[in-house]
């Protein structure tokens, strides 16, 4: 077979685990209905199904009305539409004229400038020939002349007399225009739907389109508008309005369903002030303009001026329409899906909550996670016999094992069935030579290791271990060590017992008995527990045993945790 060397030749997938829970199973089936509900009930509030394209639009307007008014400067005037929006025309808008100052007989001549604008002058070199700027109505002239008793101001070549600079009329002359009507024409496309709409709806005859008027509550269809109501829908004074002008927002709104079954497609008017109202917080509040009828007075061209004020109503269209689409349907569910995570994210934490694993009984995280670890280096385990607990602790390369610092600890594990097993041993009697073995024993001594003074000098410094702590008599001198495993008829019980029919020469397999008394010494000190590190006899017990079951040759391998053989193993020494 070739090798896989990119790991494609696979496919993974994820491994489930199925929780059979009544409880569990019902709580994913409602938070799902009640996800699926909420999917469908904002798809169609939304109408996610749709398609949608923007309108495009086109807009007229006709102005009807008149309007008589009594100025100071002029006497009666009298405007119609054509006065009113002949001299304004713009695009989606119209203008409507609620305010006048008017200077009459202009002829080009030589005046003296108005007060404001003009500087005060004292004499004739107080004024430059040729001179004008922004704010002056003319061009100097060079002499300082009489404006009224009190001043005098440089004389300009200008339209004479000049504009007075006044405030616009308050109230404002043409306050009537509140009761104009305006006719709004509105047509309207959708592009990608090639579909067509106008205001004037088709339902509205002629007869009704004589006599309505909009009206938000009655008649909000009617495309027909009285100004003053306009105004007043954009929460604004007419009154107020009229004297300085402003601009009015006049929305059409075409929100459009051209699905079968819920088509509507009608305007909804809304109104606004589109300019800054606060008119002593603006520096130019309002809107006015000037302009000028010319004609002949005597064979000398004259004007009137007028400087206008009033209320431009900016038509603005904007809507959408929507019509149904299986793509977009597609994309509206396939964004959704994500949604239903939501219930796996919930129901998995409940059943990780400690809450949940009470009152289950059961804690599934465990069947649900398998945990894995890095292998680790592997931790040798060591148990003195003036210490209660087993030690844990890391092989170093530097300092014996019997002096090197416990990473952990561990207690030891009381097991009866050990208990058990043990005390059937003591029921042998114990060997009468024991004594005289021990002193047979050679003593180390100047081992600076060794706390019991039986141990015996090693190269590898994993070796080097005593049987304790602290100074004091050697595990080797207990009764116990020589009958639980220097015991010949003790070792061979333990391996009959693990081999019923092991064929045991008269001499005795001196190998397996020394392998079965390091086991045995494993099994007493070390509770058989090899799960947390490789248990490692002191070199006082395996002298011992070594002593007592020697090899033939003399030679043992000795402690190798590299290849992970444990001395006690039954494969070395
Ligand atoms: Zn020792
Ligand atoms: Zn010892």
């Amino acid at each position: 077979m070739p090798c896989d060397i990119f790991g494609l030749l696979q496919y993974e997938t994820n491994k489930l685990v199925i929780i059979k829970s009544r409880r569990l199973g019902s709580l994913k089936w409602s938070l799902n209905t009640a996800i699926f509900m909420f999917i469908g009930i904002m798809m169609f509030w939304n109408k996610e199904y749709q398609e949608h394209d923007l309108v495009v639009s086109s807009v007229t307007t006709k102005v009807k009305g008149v309007v008589m008014a009594q100025s100071p400067d002029v006497g009666t005037m009298l405007w119609d539409v054509v006065d009113h929006s002949g001299i304004f025309k713009e695009k989606n808008s119209f203008f409507v004229v609620t305010n006048v100052l008017i200077t009459k007989r202009q002829k080009q001549g030589k005046c003296p400038e108005v007060l404001i604008s003009g500087k005060r002058c004292l004499a004739d070199k107080d004024c430059e020939k040729g001179y004008w700027d922004q704010r002056t109505h003319g061009v100097q002239t060079g002499a300082c002349v009489n404006f009224d008793n009190m001043h005098k101001t440089c004389e300009v070549s200008a339209w004479c007399p000049i504009e007075a600079t006044k405030k616009p009329p308050r109230p404002a002359l043409f306050l009537a225009a509140e009761n104009f009507t305006v006719l709004i024409k509105n047509n309207i496309r959708f592009p990608a739907f090639n579909y067509f709409k106008r205001n004037i709806l088709p339902e509205m005859t002629e007869t009704y389109l004589k006599s309505c008027m909009y009206n938000r509550q009655r008649d909000p269809l009617c495309p027909i508008f009285r100004l003053g109501d306009i105004v007043k829908e954009a929460k604004e004074n007419f009154t107020e309005m009229a004297v300085e002008g402003g601009i009015i927002g006049v929305n059409i709104k075409w929100n459009c369903d051209l699905d079968q079954f819920f088509r509507h497609c009608r305007p909804m008017y809304t109104f606004q002030r589109l300019d800054e109202k606060q008119s002593n917080r603006t520096v130019y509040p309002g809107l006015s303009f000037r302009f000028a009828r010319y004609y002949n007075e005597n064979g000398v061209e004259t004007r009137t001026l007028y400087k206008v004020f009033g209320i431009r109503f900016d038509v603005l269209v904007y809507g959408t329409a929507g019509k149904f689409s299986i793509i977009q349907l597609i994309i509206y569910i396939g964004s959704t899906l994500s949604y239903y995570a939501l219930t796996t994210v919930f129901i998995d934490w409940l059943i990780s909550t400690s809450c949940y694993a009470k009152e289950a009984q059961q804690d599934f995280t465990k069947m649900k996670v398998e945990s894995v670890e890095a292998r680790k280096q592997k931790l040798l385990c060591v148990s003195f016999v003036d210490e209660d607990h087993l030690r844990l602790v890391k092989p170093s390369r530097k300092k014996p094992l019997q002096k090197v610092k416990a990473v952990d600890t561990h207690p030891k594990k009381g097991n009866a069935a050990r208990t058990r097993a043990l005390a059937a041993v003591l029921q042998i009697p114990p060997r009468q030579k024991a004594g005289t073995e021990l002193q047979e024993m050679p003593q180390s001594g100047c081992l600076a290791w060794c706390m019991c003074g039986r141990c015996r000098p090693s190269d590898s410094l994993q070796e080097q271990l005593c049987c304790r702590q602290s100074s004091g008599s050697c595990l080797t001198t207990s009764p116990l060590f020589d009958r639980l495993l220097l015991s010949r008829v003790v070792l061979e019980s333990v391996l009959l017992y693990r081999e019923p029919l092991l064929d045991l020469p008269e001499g005795g397999a001196i190998r397996n008995l020394r392998h079965c008394a390091y086991s045995l010494y494993i099994d007493w000190r070390f509770d058989g527990s090899k799960e947390d590190g490789i248990p490692v006899m002191p070199s006082c017990c395996v002298w011992r045993i070594r002593d007592k079951y020697p090899s033939s040759d003399g030679r043992y391998r000795g402690l190798q945790p590299e290849t992970k053989v444990l001395i006690h193993s039954g494969e070395n020494s």
